[in-house]
């Protein structure tokens, strides 16, 4: 057999694992690519390390002559590394990192080049970027954008390129990028989380967000992927019956890592740890060729820098070992897509975790203060929540096979949710008695130190709280986890300063601060009660309760993106100044065009497949139904033939039928996109694609899914889902 498909199937088959490994602990080499603190005691004077370090654990300035310094030591221990280049690295809003890398010499006169890197080149570079989208914030002829140095997240080695963590942004300084503003709302929540843990500890200084992403994946052999137009041309199949066996067994999540696989996840976290990216968990997820990594939470800047370099490094590993990896959120339909659950908490510097219940009454009214404020924040901005999870991906995830439903609501526990209904009951507005104040003190003060109970784990809520943190589980696999985190610092960091306000409010009438807390505490759970739910979120009935409970289930993600420009978000994000009304226009602009652009995408590459794979094929097979039956009326009397050939002239009626359902509709799905074309705003298309193209990408899908069923299968040309999820 020669199709392309069996070739492909042949050597993917014929594959063994590659192993590359390394005798060394992992600690012999953890973060040898990393300028951590250990190289830059090595390669800095005492004074630039004392200001680099102040500035990664304060967020204190450079001044250029230690700049200049820190470039110098920099480069010298780079270059001791083997390395030619240096690029500043930065993720602009396409999803991707970027890099555009500069080798470190310049001329020096006639005796050739000299090994240099400044300081300025260090701080600022203009990149030439006016192909980055911008949402119009920067017009291609006006302004460059620059990149900035981030010196909280390291610079670090890839191959031979220094690679130095920026921010990216236009010439009037307006963010381009997602450091940016994921930097300013970390700041935010530090100042905002510093000020309400005073009420209980005057030691605290400074607060970090803490993250800690769960990464799902596919692999695909890489053979069958390249058999496959539409997985390289839009990372998702779009056609592909279901296979008879997939995930009904659900024999993948425990069960042992395939050779091949393992190979590849041991050579991918040995260079996650070269580059000190704490990875720690990994295993199968439900989906076959479905699996999952973790590492050890880190502050959230780091851990989202960590993440995109991480995938980054995923990629390139995964061709050693002739694997591609799907990043998708729904590569194949019907069974379960890929998110990537960000656990978020904050963190003191007096060590404590603000989501983990302490030892005394104060700790925990202060836990029960942060909870309750992530809750009400949570119940404030939904819709902005939902927002910063939308793509064209998780559009096809949300609400479809085990995953959590368009609805944003927050899962606490019984523990946590009986404790909030006896703080709503208890807690008078009037003042409190001395025994009333004792009962409330008392069982505040028996919350057990561990809530990490996993009976009492809901994994189908979008946000739960697991004991000591919450986990943000609708967040797409493909996306850049600081979206999420923006939105989440932002909302949370405002619900504490309003907090701090409300609780000023009563003390300025001569309540006390520890009753003023409370009754305000009582306030935001009667105002925000409505957001928990701790049943099924993946059940029917959650649909409907939820919108009783006046609770939004927006499912299209271009009509969930609307959030980013609503006067609640402009007034948000401008008070706090994290983004500006501009910047977040430009933002939900962009992402209206990625969606439209992914959805156009999808629709020619379905069309073309159709025309030139799917329609000749099935006219092959057809044509030789056709022969069978003319040769059985050659030798058969008419009543016999009848007889023997109806199931055959059957198929080529059906067949016929779905050849003629998939011209026609392919035909008006050109059409649709024409139409929807014309439109200017990206507001207007984008809701045009989704009303009118995005219906006949799921017809014209399901007649190839049947034809696949009805079709000679040496015939087929296209690898089939149950060779796609079960080669490997
Ligand atoms: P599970 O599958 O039970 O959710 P995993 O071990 O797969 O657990 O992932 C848990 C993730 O949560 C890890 O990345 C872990 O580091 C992270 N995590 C644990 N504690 C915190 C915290 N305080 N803040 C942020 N992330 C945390
Ligand atoms: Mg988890």
């Amino acid at each position: 057999m020669t199709t392309v498909r069996f070739k492909a199937i042949d050597e993917a088959l014929s594959r063994s694992a590659v192993i590359k490994d390394t005798d060394m602990k992992t600690s012999e080499y953890y973060g040898v690519n990393v300028f951590n603190k250990a190289r830059m005691q090595e390669y800095l004077s005492k004074e630039a390390l004392e200001i680099i370090l102040s500035s990664i654990e304060k967020g204190k300035k450079i001044d250029r002559k230690t700049a200049n310094q820190i470039a110098l030591g920099m480069k010298a221990w780079a270059v001791s590394m083997g390395a030619t280049h240096y690029t500043h690295w930065f993720h602009p809003l396409n999803g991707a990192t970027a890099e555009k890398h500069d080798a470190f010499f310049e001329p020096a006169g006639n005796s050739g080049v000299i090994e240099s890197f400044s300081g300025s080149l260090l701080v600022q570079q203009e990149p030439d970027a006016s192909s980055f989208p911008s949402g119009g914030i920067r017009n291609t002829f006006e302004a460059r954008g620059y990149t900035a140095w981030d010196p909280s997240s390291p610079a670090f080695i890839v191959g031979k390129t220094l690679c130095i963590p920026t921010i990216f942004v236009s010439y009037t300084g307006e963010a381009l990028d997602y450091k940016m503003p994921l930097l300013k709302s970390l700041s935010l929540l530090d100042k905002a989380a510093v000020d309400v843990c005073h009420y209980f500890d005057r030691n605290v200084s400074r607060v970090i967000a803490t993250l800690g992403w769960e990464q799902e994946y596919f692999l695909v052999d890489e053979a069958l992927y390249k058999a496959r137009p539409d997985l390289i041309l839009t990372d998702r199949t779009l056609m592909g019956h279901a296979s008879a066996r997939d995930q009904q067994l659900e024999d993948h999540y425990f069960g042992s890592i395939p050779e091949r696989v393992a190979a590849f996840m041991r050579e991918f976290e040995i260079e996650c740890y070269k580059l000190g990216i704490p990875i720690k968990t990994r295993h199968n997820e439900v989906a076959p060729n479905q699996f999952e990594c973790a590492p050890v939470f880190e502050e959230a800047n780091l851990a989202v820098d960590h993440n995109q370099l991480m995938m980054d490094i995923m990629r390139k590993v995964a061709r050693n070992h002739r694997f591609v990896v799907l990043f998708h959120e729904k590569p194949f339909k019907g069974i379960n897509g890929s998110g990537k659950h960000n656990n978020w908490s904050m963190m003191t510097d007096t060590g404590v975790n603000l989501l983990s219940p302490g030892r005394n009454p104060k700790k925990n009214t202060q836990f029960l203060t942060f909870l309750i404020c992530i809750m009400k924040a949570v119940f404030e901005n939904s819709d902005l929540l939902r927002a910063s999870i939308a793509s064209l991906g998780n559009e096809h995830r949300l609400g479809a096979n085990e995953a959590p439903p368009a609805i944003i609501s927050v899962f606490l526990g019984t523990y946590v949710n009986n404790l909030l209904k006896e703080i709503e009951e208890k807690v008078s507005e009037k003042k409190m008695s001395p025994n009333e104040k004792t009962e409330l003190k008392l069982d505040i003060g028996k919350i057990p130190e561990i809530l990490l109970d996993n009976t009492d784990r809901n994994r189908t809520s979008p946000f739960a709280f697991t004991g000591n943190r919450f986990e943000f589980r609708a967040v797409g696999s493909s996306a850049n986890c600081a979206g999420p985190m923006i939105v989440l610092n932002t909302a949370v960091a405002n619900q504490l300063k309003l907090f701090k306000l409300d609780v000023e409010k009563l003390t300025k009438k001569r309540v006390k601060k520890d009753e003023a807390i409370f009754q305000v505490l009582k306030k935001y759970i009667k105002e925000s009660k409505n957001v928990i739910f701790e049943g099924n979120g993946y059940s029917k009935e959650w649909i409907v309760e939820a919108e009783k409970k006046g609770l939004t289930n927006i499912t299209e993600a271009h009509e969930a993106l609307k959030a980013y420009v609503s006067d609640k978000t402009i007034a948000l994000f401008g008070t706090n100044n994290v983004l500006s009304k501009r910047e977040l226009e430009s933002r939900y602009d962009i992402s209206l065009e990625t969606y439209t652009k992914k959805m156009q995408i999808e629709s020619r590459v379905l069309g073309d497949l159709a025309i030139n794979h799917i329609i000749p094929t099935a006219i092959k097979y057809q044509n030789i139904l056709i022969q069978n039956a003319t040769g059985l009326k050659e030798i058969y009397n008419l009543k016999d033939f009848s007889k023997l050939a109806e199931k055959t002239i059957q198929n080529i009626r059906i067949i016929s039928e779905h050849i003629s359902q998939i011209q026609d509709l392919v035909a008006r799905m050109t059409e649709a996109r024409r139409v929807a074309n014309l439109k200017e705003e990206y507001v207007a298309k984008s809701a045009a694609y989704a009303s009118t193209v995005k219906p006949f990408i799921e017809s014209v899908r399901d007649h190839i899914d049947e034809l696949e069923l009805i079709v000679d299968d040496e015939l087929w040309p296209l690898p089939k889902y149950r060779e796609l999820l079960f080669t490997r």
